[in-house]
C-alpha cells in the first residue's frame, strides 16, 4: 500500500480492559448524581504559569466590558451601539447604515483571526477569553470561598440540609445572582447609556425593553456559568463543532505525551519507574480533577478540551514533586509528540495570517480615509430636462448632505464641470449630527452652450473644515 493511502487510515489504539479496571476512578463524583442524572463537575483549584496567565486575561477581558460603557469621549459614552438611531459610538467614531463596509470588515477579521488562532493555537480563545469561561471561572470561585476547596464541596452536597449548607448555598447563589446583573446591566449598558441602565433600573425609569433584557441576561448568566457551565461548551457552541477542521498536525494543543507517560499508576518517590515498569503518569489524577469538562487529556485530543492549560499547571507540580522532568503533558503538536519538528511557517496558517493582515489594513486606511461627510445626488425622475421661463435649459436634482460627524456642520455646495451653469437653490445649509439634509437645486443654462446631448458634471460638497466630497451627475440637454 502506498504511504498516502496508509495515511488516510485511521489510526486504531488498543484499550486493554483489565488494565482499565485495576486504575482508580478518575473523580469522585457526587452520590446524588444519579439521582439528578447529569454527572457534576467539582473543578479542582489549579495554579501555576497557564492559571496566572488565563486568571490575568480573564481580568483584562472581564475590567474591559464592565468599564467601557463608563468611558466616555468629548462627553458621549465611546462605545454605545445606539440602535433607535441607527449608530454605533466607537471611541469617537460614528458608525452609520451607510458604513456597514467597516462592520463587513469587522466581521471578516474576526472570522480570520478565529482561523489563524485556531490552526497555530488550537482552542485558545475558550480556555483564556471566552466569556463563558471567564465567567465560569468567576463563579466557581465564590464556590470556592464559600462552599470550600473539591472535597468539601463534594461532602457537602452529600450531607442533608443543615443551618451550615443553607448559608453557604444562599451566598453562593447570592453573589452569582449579583455579578449576572451586573453583568447584564453592563450589557444593557451598550445600547440604552451607563447612567440609563444602571439608574434606570433602579429607580424604574427604565422602559420595558431594557427591563425585558436586563433581567434575560441576567438568566442567561446565572444559568450558563452557574448551572450549564461544561455543557454550553460541549453542547451549545458551534465552535467546538467546526474546530478541529482547522486542526493539523502542527497545532498546539495541550497533549499528553503517552509515550512517556505510560505505563501509568501508583508508585514510591524514591523507586525508579523503570525498574517498576512504570513510565512518568504516577495517576494521581489530579489533571482529570482540575478540567472545568471533566475530561481525562491521557485519553487523547478530545473535542471537549478547551486548551486552559490547568492539566498542564497541575501535571507539572506532580512531576516536580516526583523530581521528574516537567511537560508530561504540554501545549505541544502531533508532529512533536511524534519525535518530529514543528512546522510553523505552513501555507495553511501563512495564508490566513496574510489575509488577516490585508483585512486589518484594509480596515485601517479605510477608517484613517473616512469622510465625516456624505453626498447623494437624485436627478428628478419625472422630467429629464425642461426649458424655463427665460429660454434656459433646466434639471432639477435633490442633493442629500449627511453630516457624520457628531457635531452640527456648516456645508457649502458647488458644481464643476460646465462653465455658464445657473445655480437655483441654497449653495449653504448647517446641519445637525446624523441628520440627512434635502437640497431641491436646479441648474439652467442656455442650450446653446451645450456642446453635446449629455455632459457630465459633478456636486461638490465642503466643510467648514474644508474637507470636500465629490459626486458625480448629468446634465441632460433635451430635444
Ligand atoms: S497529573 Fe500528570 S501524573 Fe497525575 S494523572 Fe495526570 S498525567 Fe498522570
Ligand atoms: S484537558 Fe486540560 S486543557 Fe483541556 S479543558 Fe481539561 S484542563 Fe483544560
Amino acid at each position: 500500500m502506498s504511504e498516502s493511502n496508509s495515511e488516510q487510515k485511521i489510526p486504531v489504539k488498543h484499550i486493554d480492559p483489565t488494565d482499565h479496571k485495576k486504575r482508580p476512578a478518575p473523580r469522585r463524583d457526587n452520590k446524588n448524581d444519579k439521582k439528578k442524572g447529569r454527572r457534576q463537575i467539582y473543578v479542582r483549584a489549579a495554579e501555576g504559569v497557564f492559571q496566572t496567565l488565563r486568571s490575568r486575561m480573564n481580568w483584562v477581558m472581564m475590567l474591559s466590558f464592565m468599564l467601557l460603557p463608563w468611558l466616555h469621549i468629548d462627553g458621549r459614552q465611546a462605545v454605545f451601539l445606539d440602535f433607535s438611531n441607527r449608530q454605533f459610538h466607537l471611541f469617537g467614531l460614528t458608525i452609520w447604515p451607510q458604513d456597514l463596509m467597516l462592520l463587513a470588515f469587522v466581521f471578516i477579521i474576526a472570522a480570520f483571526a478565529l482561523f489563524f488562532f485556531t490552526t497555530f493555537l488550537g482552542r485558545v480563545w475558550c480556555g483564556y477569553w471566552c466569556p463563558q469561561t471567564v465567567w465560569t471561572f468567576l463563579f466557581i470561585w465564590f464556590e470556592e470561598k464559600l462552599e470550600g476547596p473539591r472535597n468539601k464541596r463534594i461532602r457537602l452536597d452529600e450531607l442533608p440540609w443543615s443551618f451550615n449548607k443553607f448559608w453557604r448555598k444562599t451566598a453562593k447563589h447570592g453573589c452569582w445572582l449579583l455579578v449576572s446583573l451586573i453583568t447584564a446591566l453592563t450589557f444593557v449598558a451598550y445600547f440604552w447609556g451607563s447612567h440609563e441602565a444602571f439608574f434606570g433600573f433602579f429607580t424604574g425609569d427604565l422602559t420595558f425593553w431594557p427591563y425585558f433584557w436586563t433581567f434575560f441576561f441576567m438568566l442567561a448568566t446565572y444559568g450558563n456559568a452557574g448551572w450549564m457551565r461544561e455543557i454550553v461548551c460541549l453542547h451549545m457552541c458551534p465552535y467546538a463543532r467546526f474546530q478541529s477542521v482547522m486542526f493539523d498536525r502542527d497545532t498546539f494543543t495541550v497533549s499528553y505525551d503517552a509515550k512517556r507517560g505510560e505505563s501509568r499508576g501508583p508508585r514510591p518517590r524514591k523507586k525508579d519507574p523503570k525498574e517498576l515498569g512504570l513510565g512518568d503518569c504516577i495517576d494521581c489524577v489530579l489533571c482529570v480533577q482540575v478540567c472545568p469538562t471533566g475530561i481525562d487529556i491521557r485519553d487523547g485530543l478530545q473535542y471537549e478540551c478547551i486548551n486552559c492549560g490547568a492539566c498542564v499547571d497541575v501535571c507539572d507540580q506532580t512531576m516536580d514533586r516526583m523530581g521528574y522532568e516537567k511537560g508530561l503533558i504540554s501545549y505541544t503538536t502531533e508532529r512533536q509528540l511524534e519525535g518530529g519538528k514543528t512546522n510553523i511557517m505552513r501555507p495553511k496558517l501563512l495564508g490566513y495570517g496574510v489575509i488577516l493582515l490585508i483585512m486589518m489594513s484594509a480596515l485601517v486606511a479605510t477608517v484613517a480615509t473616512r469622510q465625516p461627510l456624505k453626498l447623494d445626488v437624485i436627478r428628478d425622475r419625472n422630467m429629464l430636462s425642461r426649458l424655463n421661463d427665460y429660454g434656459l435649459m433646466e434639471n432639477v436634482y435633490t442633493l442629500k448632505v449627511l453630516n457624520k460627524s457628531q457635531v452640527v456642520r456648516s456645508y457649502q455646495l458647488a458644481v464643476d464641470g460646465i462653465d455658464g451653469l445657473e445655480w437655483n437653490g441654497e449653495t449653504q445649509v448647517i446641519v445637525e449630527p446624523g441628520e440627512v439634509f434635502s437640497v431641491p437645486v436646479s441648474l439652467a443654462i442656455d442650450p446653446y452652450l451645450l456642446k453635446q446631448p449629455i455632459t457630465d458634471l459633478e456636486f461638490v460638497l465642503t466643510d467648514d473644515e474644508g474637507r470636500q466630497v465629490t459626486q458625480e451627475s448629468r446634465f441632460i440637454k433635451g430635444r
